[in-house]
């Protein structure tokens, strides 16, 4: 058996970056062989084994025909006889069908290299459209390197554009979707994932909420920008270059979701558009089955951060209710992260990116003030239940006052 290093470890270190992980393709092999020798194998439908030491995938040499919707719709082929070249064309981006041997010598039939120096995202056969997954994944690609300059081949966009056409990205499972999604959002440039899908009408099919945001202006005394895709894009790019974690990310795309239905008359003011999108919000958070997390987070800032915009402004009572709303005396980090959700909304717009945003500190030192209030002399008045409750309220809101007012 013939053993290569395969995929993104192959890329990355032609593109000079760091390798984590290794996927490696065994030619010559038979299961057999690869049980004799001590390979665990992974799954039931591939012919997958993890190494018995370092527990890297090792995958037999593999063809693959599409013979149904979706991802279940594939057969496998196997077998010793499948050579280097039948297995490295069924992978999506020439950049990824690259395999190299223990002494560094490259197999690069679909001319990878070429496309690394051209920087193109480029398809490596027809086969790419008989799994939709890939239409995420080169927009998961292009948000990574779009800093070294990377952009998809127009005739891949082309391919992209059909697989979004023809109804197949329907067939994604949650699962499938998020991880791309998830993972698309932690890179470098996520807002370039956003655009790329866009530009492929794929964006209109996974999230339509979002894409309708394209078009739709808002008042240029407060967003400069405009439109509230534009506007949306640079939250996200905020969010990356502040490296904030994915529940911040995924708030952030979704924040705004309720001016997508603002009816054309109104614009570019948007009433009520932070309560009118939490059932967008909602809808999307479930589409993609998103960690509670994120649901919950996208939810709240979508519904408060107009609020956190206006902190400085708020009345004791106000600012008492979102306190409240965040639970901020047991969840502290989740209020953290909505004050950064909202810190990046307000440099998401042009031209402000650096301007400086003291709604944050204020609803910090808001936060401390009301968790100042300690229940043990009110349980030691005699206080208990509902009128514990109340008693605990008033003490945060007389907190409130004067925080306020030495603010
Ligand atoms: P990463 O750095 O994100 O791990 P990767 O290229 O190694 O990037 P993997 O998901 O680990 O991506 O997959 C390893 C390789 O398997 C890819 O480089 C590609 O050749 C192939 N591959 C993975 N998923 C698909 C897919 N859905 N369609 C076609 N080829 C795929
Ligand atoms: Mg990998």
């Amino acid at each position: 058996m013939q053993i290569y290093k395969v995929g993104g470890a192959v890329r990355d270190r032609l593109l000079g970056k760091p390798v984590t992980d290794i996927d490696w393709v065994v030619v010559g092999a038979t299961t057999e062989e690869m049980l004799a020798k001590g390979f665990r194998p992974v799954g039931a439908d591939f012919p997958v084994f993890l190494h018995p030491k370092s527990g890297e995938e090792y995958a037999l040499a593999r063809t693959e025909r599409k013979s149904g919707r979706g991802y279940g719709g594939f057969t496998f082929h196997a077998s010793p006889e499948v050579t280097l070249e039948e297995d490295l064309i069924r992978r999506d981006l020439t950049i990824n069908a690259m395999a190299e041997d223990d002494q560094q010598n490259l197999t690069d039939p679909y001319h990878g290299q070429r496309d690394l120096e051209a920087r193109l995202l480029r398809h490596v056969s027809p086969a790419f459209a008989e799994d939709p997954l890939r239409v995420l994944r080169v927009a998961r690609f292009a948000a990574r390197y779009a800093g070294l300059g990377f952009t998809v081949a127009p005739e891949t966009l082309e391919l992209m554009r059909q697989l979004s056409e023809s109804g197949e990205l329907e067939a994604l499972t949650a699962e499938r979707s998020w991880k791309e999604i998830s993972r698309a959002l932690m890179e470098d440039q996520p807002q370039v994932f956003i655009e790329v899908l866009r530009e492929c009408g794929a964006l209109k099919v996974l999230m339509p909420e979002v894409d309708a945001l394209f078009g739709v202006p808002q008042p240029e005394a407060h967003h400069p920008e405009i439109d509230t895709g534009v506007h949306t894009l640079s939250v996200l790019e905020q969010a990356a270059r502040h490296k904030q974690p994915l529940t911040v990310r995924w708030a952030c795309l979704l924040h705004d979701l309720g001016k997508g239905l603002t009816p054309e008359e109104e614009w570019p003011r948007h009433i009520a558009h932070e309560h009118k999108g939490l059932k967008l919000i909602k809808a999307v958070n479930e589409r993609f089955k998103a960690p509670k997390d994120c649901q919950e987070l996208a939810l709240l800032v979508g519904e408060y951060h107009t609020h956190g915009h206006r902190a400085l402004e708020l009345k004791p009572s106000t600012l008492l209710e979102l306190l409240q709303s965040f639970d901020v005396y047991r969840r502290p980090q989740r209020f953290e992260e909505f004050i950064a959700a909202c810190e990046m909304d307000a440099r998401g717009r042009k031209g402000l990116e650096q301007r400086s945003y003291p709604q944050a500190d204020y609803l910090r030192g808001a936060a401390n003030a009301a968790r100042t209030v300690a229940v043990q002399p009110l349980l030691e008045k005699g206080f208990k239940g509902p009128e514990l409750g109340e008693a605990i309220k008033r003490e945060r809101l007389k907190a409130l006052k004067a925080y306020k007012e030495q603010a």
